[in-house]
């Protein structure tokens, strides 16, 4: 055996390391505690990132089982269960560009959610507990290696890119959500470049400022950034997001102002379309107004309908309508795509019924 100094029973280690919130050095760091040579430690990082697979006694399977897979035509949810019973909640999106496909993985970062926005079906669980880096990273483990793959008959996905757009408000659970990133852009392991990744928020100013320091080190200059802002003021989007009223929309955007952006690259501003609400000729022209002094892509994504929704899904000429208004007002503004809303997979849509009826919150778990 070539890790034949590692004995489990006299080891300070009383368990073997689990991989899945570790970057190389972390890896390179646990092995050396156990006399194991830092080459090993890449080989056996590497193994486990790249091919899925367990190279050395000292390192262990952590990742959690697989609870369901939900198809909806070229889109995938899965959840998987946790040692408490709780699951994480993840989809896998295709992009289509050029004849060409690649996938997208919206993962969570927390178990439900605390931030109560009225449109949101994760919303509707309240926040069960914070999910650990490692669970976090697993959901991408998870989609890589070993979600069955409906349209090749194999088990996983190259995923080229991540969103934290699923359960959570990842600024609430920051320190976990920035541990994830340095391991999913780990070039020795999962290797997704930090350009092809991003993180939306809701808005707190102080997690924003954070998430730009982070994005200042080498290595994650060009981490990306997204922001909900689903309505044209503080009054309207108090009434749908009431983060609002502890942080108006004028001091997440001075936070924004100060994120290191890359001349090429803008910002993602986030506008669920809500009929009734939100979809006002005038209301697109006072967003163009606040987004004037930004450079930004308004994306315009056709509200879907959670559970018991008191609203229903805008028309496809009601978001025409609104998409071409910016446009005209000289706003850069895209039509987000729907996929999934059958699975129950598209944005805002996540979330378990059963679990939300057992309502707890534990944000030591994982802190
Ligand atoms: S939209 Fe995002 S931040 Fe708002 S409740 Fe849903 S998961 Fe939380």
């Amino acid at each position: 055996m070539r890790d034949r100094r590692w004995n489990r029973g006299a080891c300070r280690y009383a368990v073997p390391v689990d991989l899945l919130p570790n970057t190389l050095e972390d890896t390179a760091a646990a092995a050396q505690a156990l006399e194991i040579s830092r080459h090993r430690a890449r080989e056996v990082h590497a193994a486990w990132f790249r091919e899925g697979r367990i190279a050395a006694p000292w390192a262990e399977d952590r990742v959690a089982p697989i609870e369901r897979t939900t198809v909806d035509h070229d889109t995938v949810k899965f959840t998987m269960r946790l040692p408490d019973g709780l699951e994480t909640e993840s989809v896998v999106i295709p992009m289509y560009r050029d004849e060409r496909i690649t996938r997208t993985l919206c993962v969570s970062s927390q178990v439900g959610c605390a931030m109560g926005c009225g449109f949101c079906e994760t919303a509707q669980m309240g926040l069960m507990r914070n999910l650990t880096a490692g669970e976090i990273v697993a959901q991408w483990f998870a989609a890589r290696h070993r979600v069955e793959n409906p349209y090749d008959g194999g088990r996983g996905f190259h995923i080229k890119n991540i969103v934290f757009m699923g359960m959570g408000e990842p600024t609430d659970n920051i320190d976990n959500v920035l541990q994830a990133i340095r391991v999913l852009a780990d070039h020795h392991g999962a290797g997704v470049p930090a350009a092809n990744i991003t993180v939306s928020t809701v808005g707190r100013a102080a997690g924003v400022r954070k998430l730009a320091a982070f994005a200042e080190q080498t290595g994650y200059r060009k981490l990306n950034i997204a922001f909900s802002l689903n309505a044209p003021n503080d009054r309207i989007r108090t009434e749908i997001m009431p983060i609002t009223r502890a942080e108006p929309v004028s001091g997440v955007l001075d936070a924004l102002k100060a994120w290191p952006v890359r001349r090429s690259a803008v910002f993602c501003m986030e506008y669920v379309l809500i009929p009734g609400v939100n979809d006002a000729p005038e209301h697109c022209d006072e967003v163009c107004e606040l987004l004037r002094d930004l450079k930004c892509s308004l994306n315009v994504i056709p509200y879907n309908p959670r559970r018991n929704s008191p609203w229903r899904a805008p028309t496809e000429d009601e978001t025409a309508a609104f998409v071409a208004r910016a446009v005209a007002n000289g706003q850069f503004c895209k039509r987000r795509g729907t996929k999934g809303r059958n699975a129950m997979a598209a944005c805002g849509q996540l979330g378990n019924e059963n679990i939300r009826k057992r309502k707890f919150v534990d944000l030591r778990v994982g802190e």
